[in-house]
């Protein structure tokens, strides 16, 4: 149950005074609907009213407050302004007024009263003016001046001020909380406490202030990084606690497949396999991400785990998010494991009828050890006699309860999760705090290193020429088109004028990809273009994830600009996966701005994906790396990953040291902490304390 003391701070903003429906609606899209939204609603700016200089030293443009006498009136007519002529004795300043009444002037500014006047000042003409005062004030009504005043952000309806009220409405609410932080943590970064934080955040005094790292600021990102790592720690201590399967295969199968590689495995390759079947063997639950860039060799590794499953007696199911990629993966691995002796079922929504009943029943008896295909094996119909290993790829498009689905077919069913994006150690800790990780950063031996290039598009028709020169070479090339989402029509005609135009400027065979062709006639194109029916690809990203023609050795990727670092990356991954020296052509428009030029020169730079992913994050954030809305991330309102990582590490080790000596949050500490669960709303981790 919710802390009593937190009830103020999750009552509707309509709590407040002055907020009603209306305003709450407004205050709820920029901030969210509850009082405790307000907090975390800081200000990005501030006005400093406390320059008070005499009327004749006021300056063009700048914001003051002054004490001045009301001499005259001149209302306005037509379009011109009702103008205020006020004064000190050393000179005089027009207030202007657009649109307003007399009356209300003459209530406001009354002929020869003493007005403290604060707002932006203008000169013009050398004369100083001063459009619609922020305030006009009677002077034993000065303190409700702020000398310094936080800028929050705006919406249309919804100005800085009246956020500004409200927020400091929501701050009085704000309870005394017991500290939550780690004292000598506290003490060395010299954070204050947790109320005094909200209140120093939402008062800045100085643009510094204003900095995600001045303490008051950074205390709060910690608070919620705490709460995030927290939560994703109480999650796994959970899952560890779970009984799981043991199970221990005998090896032969995996040696029988592996002698037939005809290469031996990396170090890291053979690290991952340790990790993944020491998991498998425990009892408990394996939920293991194994991460690495395109071409490390993720398949064997998944191929040697899912074998090691069928030694135990059991099952072994991939899970991919494309037929595609499901067909690919099939292919790969039929004739990986076939020395094993190890048949491969498939079944993707496309197996209908006698075809699928037959596959269906296969699983379920057991006849079939492995099985590879795409959401089609969520089916409720779908049934193993004995799954003990799910393996997913690609796991940023399936979303957590599709993961849930397929385990939930076996018995306590380890996972694991296959990723080709190379993630940042500090978004792992934050997106997936709750896998453990295997990574395998380094490539198998042989690569050549893909020669990178930037053109403008101007020398298109060279790069076109080129690709004709190196297609009668033999070369096979794919060609990339953007997508900006914002018109998808739009998009997909580019594509077709540029396969028309390659078609006609060349004399090579061109083949056309992209998302809104049938699943049936993007697998044909793909099929036609790896099988050497095809010449040049013209794709949309469709081909962005995983597939694999290691004949293609040369990229050229349309309007690079647009596109994100890491779905650079992956694209250039597409080619350089032979023998081969492999091209890639970032062909872009200029003029470049600042953040995309350095995006092309990391790409000219590097070919180690974990870089690039933490170029990445610096550049884009959190968000976009991940793939943006399904990377189940939570928001993070205060904590800037970038800014902020050093503090991912320190909170994530703090949350799992506070589990290991208090599981079940019952210290003083520990309810100081539960409090914080709430204040960042992951208190759903809480039903996973360990119960007593
Ligand atoms: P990923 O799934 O990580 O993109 P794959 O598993 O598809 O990578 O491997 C890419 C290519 O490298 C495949 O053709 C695979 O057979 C090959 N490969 C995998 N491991 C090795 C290795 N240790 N040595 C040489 N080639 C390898
Ligand atoms: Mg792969």
């Amino acid at each position: 149950m919710r802390p009593a003391l937190l009830d103020r701070l999750f009552a509707p903003v309509t709590a407040l005074p002055g907020i009603g429906p209306q305003l709450a609606r407004l205050i709820e899209r920029v901030a969210g609907p509850l009082v405790l939204d307000l907090l975390w609603h800081l200000p990005v700016g501030l006005i400093d009213r406390r320059a008070a200089p005499p009327v004749a030293a006021l300056q063009h443009d700048s914001v003051v407050t002054v004490r001045v006498r009301v001499e005259a009136h001149y209302p306005g007519f037509g379009r011109r302004p009702f103008r205020v002529l006020c004064g000190d004795e050393t000179g005089n300043l027009t207030l202007i007024y657009f649109n307003a009444r007399g009356e209300q002037i003459a209530r406001l500014l009354p002929i020869g009263a003493e007005r403290i006047v604060s707002g932006r000042v203008e000169l013009y003409h050398g004369a100083p003016q001063m459009a619609h005062p922020d305030y006009v004030l009677a002077p034993d009504a000065a303190d409700r001046l702020k000398p310094i005043e936080p800028v929050y952000p705006m919406t249309a309806g919804l100005g800085s001020r009246v956020i500004q009220k409200a927020a400091a409405e929501a701050i009085a609410r704000a309870p005394e909380v017991p500290e939550w932080i780690e004292p000598s943590l506290r003490a060395r970064r010299g954070w204050p406490g947790w109320a005094e934080a909200v209140a120093r955040a939402h008062a800045p005094s100085s643009e510094t202030e204003l900095s995600p790292l001045d303490p008051a600021r950074e205390r709060l990102a910690y608070d919620e990084i705490l709460a995030s790592q927290l939560a994703v720690a109480l999650v796994r201590a959970r899952r560890q606690r779970r009984p799981g399967r043991v199970t221990v295969g005998t090896g032969a199968l995996a040696a029988a497949a592996e002698a037939g590689f005809g290469f031996p495995l990396t170090g890291a390759q053979r690290l991952a396999i340790a990790e993944v079947t020491a998991d498998m063997g425990k009892p408990h639950r394996m939920m293991r991400l194994l991460q690495g860039d395109v071409g490390s060799g993720k398949t064997v590794v998944a191929l040697l785990a899912m074998l090691s499953a069928v030694e135990s007696g059991a099952q072994a199911a991939l899970l991919a998010p494309t037929e595609i990629l499901a067909r690919q993966h099939h292919a790969t691995l039929q004739r990986l494991a076939a020395p094993a002796g190890v048949e491969i079922g498939f079944l993707s929504g496309r197996e209908k009828g006698r075809a699928r009943a037959s596959m269906v029943a296969s699983l379920a008896s057991g006849l079939t050890p492995i099985v590879v295909g795409t959401h089609a094996l969520l089916q409720p119909d779908v049934a193993f006699r004995d799954l003990a290993l799910v393996v997913i790829d690609e796991q940023h498009r399936f979303g957590v309860e599709q993961r849930l689905a397929l385990t939930e077919k076996g018995r306590s069913t380890d996972t694991l999760v296959m990723s080709a994006t190379p993630i940042p150690r500090t978004l792992m800790m934050t997106a997936y705090g709750d896998l453990d990780v295997s990574r395998l950063t380094e490539k198998p031996p042989g690569r050549r290193p893909v020669d990178t290039r930037t053109v403008p598009l101007e020398r298109l028709d060279e790069v076109v020429a080129g690709i004709g020169r190196a297609v009668a070479a033999g070369a096979k090339v794919y060609w990339i088109c953007p997508i900006v989402e914002e018109s998808e029509t739009t998009d997909i005609a580019a594509v077709e004028a540029r396969h028309r135009a390659l078609r006609q400027s060349l004399p090579v065979r061109v083949g056309l990809v992209h998302g809104r062709l049938k699943p049936a006639e993007k697998d044909s194109a793909m099929a036609d273009f790896a099988e050497g029916d095809i010449d040049v690809l013209v794709a949309t990203t469709v081909i962005e994830v995983g597939v694999d023609v290691p004949e293609a050795t040369i990229i050229v990727i349309e309007r690079a600009e647009r596109f994100g670092l890491s779905q650079l990356h992956q694209l250039r991954g597409r080619v350089g996966r032979g023998e081969r020296a492999s091209t890639c052509l970032l062909v872009y428009q200029s003029p470049l701005g600042e953040v995309a030029k350095r995006r092309l020169a990391i790409l000219r730079e590097t070919e180690d994906g974990f870089r690039i992913a933490e170029e990445d994050l610096k550049l884009r954030g959190p968000g976009e790396v991940l793939g943006t809305r399904q990377s189940g991330l939570p928001a993070l309102r205060l904590a800037d990953l970038a800014l902020h990582e050093p503090l991912i590490a320190v909170a994530h080790d703090d949350a799992r040291l506070i589990l290991e000596r208090d599981p079940g949050l019952d210290s003083a500490r520990g309810a100081a902490l539960r409090i914080l669960l709430y204040l960042f709303r992951r208190d759903e981790a809480i039903q996973y304390l360990r119960a007593g």
